[in-house]
């Protein structure tokens, strides 16, 4: 088999425009003149705002250009006549539509066959950036039903990349259980997927776990990264010092701060941390 799907990683391997059936589960049978959609998104947020679309090459080829489809679109529907194109006027992002119908006799599902038209490396393209597919069912009137999408990777060889990248991500999953010493992408993860602890009631500093969960903070600007940045590394040098030592850190500046004169009335906030990264969420956010 060429097109391949991973569960593990929710991830569909598939060459450039050949079929991928994608199976189409429904608990209720929607309303009459219901429809299917496929858009194309970036996923990663940086990505996110450009309009997935094929590349200069492949749009102007004379080869796969020979049916209806538009050619500028990603995603196509094979063998059916009722497909329609469409660009929104003021998002531009293009999707493909056909009418929901309902499961063959014997059969749970339906099933739409889907084409890729680019691979994921083409230049002026994807241009190696990852791609999710949104399917949503939605009335005629454009009411949404449902929705799922996954992502895909187009590419020479679905079976060897989805090895690989399914190794990798069992690698990182190991090490992620043992200790949570990894990229910041999976922090990233972590923290979306556990709730956060409740912070409120938590004022002490010896809550052990909670403290060494790690937290990845999106910044804006060079400039306030490196503040947060050295505001960070001063914290964990702080946590460095032993307990009996930090008193005699803080008598030094006491004495430095006191002979400045200026400073002498500051006090030191006993609580800087957490406060601190709650503005910065906010901040953010
Ligand atoms: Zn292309």
């Amino acid at each position: 088999m060429i097109q391949q799907y991973s569960p593990d990683l929710n991830k569909l391997y598939c060459q450039l425009a050949k079929t991928c059936p994608v199976q189409i589960f429904v608990s209720n049978p929607p309303p009459m003149g219901a429809l299917i959609r496929a858009m194309a998104v970036y996923k990663k947020s940086e990505h996110v705002a450009d309009v997935v679309r094929r590349c200069p090459h492949h749009e102007r080829a004379p080869e796969n250009n020979e049916g209806p489809a538009p050619p500028g679109h990603l995603i196509r529907v094979e063998g059916s006549q009722m497909a329609q194109y469409m660009e929104d006027g003021n998002t531009r992002r293009q999707s493909v539509l056909v009418p929901y119908e309902s499961p063959q006799l014997g059969s749970e599902c339906t099933t739409v066959l889907y084409n890729f038209m680019c691979n994921s490396s083409c230049m002026g393209g994807m241009n190696r950036r990852p791609i999710l597919t949104i399917i949503t069912l939605e009335t005629k009137e454009g009411q949404l039903l449902g929705r799922r999408c996954f992502e895909v990777r187009v590419c020479a060889c679905p079976g060897r990349d989805r090895k690989t990248e399914e190794e990798n991500f069992h690698k990182q999953q190991e090490k992620g259980s043992s200790k949570s010493t990894g990229s910041n992408k999976r922090n990233i993860k972590e923290v979306n997927q556990s709730t956060p602890p409740s912070d409120n009631n938590k004022k002490t500093k010896s809550s052990s776990s909670a403290e060494e969960e790690i937290f990845t903070l999106q910044v804006r600007g060079r400039e306030r990264f490196e503040m947060l940045k050295k505001i960070n590394e001063s914290l964990e040098l702080k946590d460095l010092v032993p307990v009996a030592d930090l008193e005699k850190y803080r008598q030094k500046l006491h004495t430095r701060s006191s002979s400045r004169r200026e400073k002498d009335k500051e006090k030191e906030p006993k609580k800087g941390k957490k406060l601190l990264v709650k503005e910065e969420k906010t901040d953010s956010d």
